[in-house]
């Protein structure tokens, strides 16, 4: 087992492209060769986007917390009546918040929405999905959010997030929105009750997706935070993944996904020590500085509000690397 593996990451880093069988055994190494796997990462990451470590200044803005859906990994979703908010979303409202956005801060960059946001306002609005994008880059939407992803296997969906759109329905969406100029980003929630080969699996989509339109502009594994969550409490999900699974989250997403430039650790929701070690088992971006957080904080985490700039610096420098501010779509500033 450990000379296939050398000689699998040996290939991998000369450019075999690695199939879901060879990345299924990799989410399975349970000893030290874990190091092997994040050292061959480190070294694609190196290759791909050399040795600096970028990050972002952002705001996540949740326009509302009222939400039609019960997705089991959720701590932040309201019903109506909870707290008596706005139960009728439709695709003008969407549009609305982005042209009072768009016009009031027409420098700021707006990334929003995710598939399962446009279907549900094609929905309410009696408009194809393509109608409702058209009109949210109309509106000033400037790429969207990967998120909605989870897991892409429809029998883990149906346990954790039955109301979203389907695993076909996101990858048409995103397909459309890349198809039309609009790029997006990749996501995963991992460590509820998914499998390795879920995982895989998952991850083979997006690299199929990405071979086809080069439409995402990064993947962000996010790591499930499980404290608050009624997928926990039911027990249906377990305590969230542990340090191994998160670091091979990354180190496997950056020798699978050979396409992908970009791979962010989550400091909201892995802690910054762990996206620390991240950082060197493939990663290259931080993410956001964000300013208030409030997803996973609903479902437990803490620490979510704001990174410092500085503190990003010193994590990076102390791994060698040099801290770059970027835009959403990883130009530099
Ligand atoms: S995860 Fe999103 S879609 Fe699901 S219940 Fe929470 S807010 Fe709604």
């Amino acid at each position: 087992m450990e000379n296939q593996l050398r000689t699998l990451l040996d290939d991998v880093k000369t450019g075999h492209r690695m199939s879901e069988n060879e990345a299924r055994d990799l989410f399975q190494v349970r000893n030290r060769q874990v190091w092997e796997i994040a050292a061959a990462a480190d070294e694609m990451r190196e290759q791909r986007v050399g040795n600096t470590v970028t990050y972002v200044r952002n705001q996540n803005i949740n326009v509302t917390n009222l939400c039609v859906n019960a997705c089991g990994f959720c701590g932040f979703s309201k019903k109506p009546g909870d707290e008596g908010l706005h139960p009728d979303f439709n695709a003008r409202s969407y549009c609305d918040v982005y042209r009072w956005i768009h016009e009031a801060a027409p420098g700021v960059h707006l990334h929003a929405s995710n598939p399962m946001e446009v279907a549900y306002a094609a929905k309410k609005s009696h408009m194809s999905t393509y109608e409702v994008l058209t009109a949210m880059k109309d509106a000033g939407l400037g790429s969207m959010c990967g998120t909605a992803a989870e897991i892409l296997v429809d029998s883990v969906r149906n346990k954790i997030c039955a109301q979203k759109v389907s695993t076909e329905e996101w990858v048409r969406i995103i397909r459309e929105a890349h198809a039309m100029g609009i790029p997006t980003t990749a996501t995963i929630m991992y460590g509820h009750c998914e499998r390795d080969e879920d995982r895989v699996h998952h991850l083979a989509i997006l690299r199929e997706i990405q071979d086809e339109t080069h439409g995402f502009t990064e993947f962000v594994p996010l790591s499930f935070i499980h404290m608050n969550t009624p997928l926990f409490r039911a027990g249906i999900a377990r305590a969230g993944a542990t340090g191994r699974e998160d670091l091979l989250m990354v180190a496997v997403a950056r020798l699978f996904l050979d396409n992908f430039k970009n791979i962010q650790v989550s400091w909201v929701k892995e802690g910054i020590k762990m996206a620390q070690l991240g950082l060197i088992a493939g990663a290259n971006d931080l993410g956001g500085t964000m300013f208030e957080e409030s997803i996973s904080k609903g479902a437990g985490a803490v620490n979510t509000d704001y990174l410092d700039p500085a503190e990003m610096q010193r994590v990076a420098e102390d791994i060698g690397r040099t801290l770059k501010r970027r835009t959403t779509l990883y130009e530099m500033v």
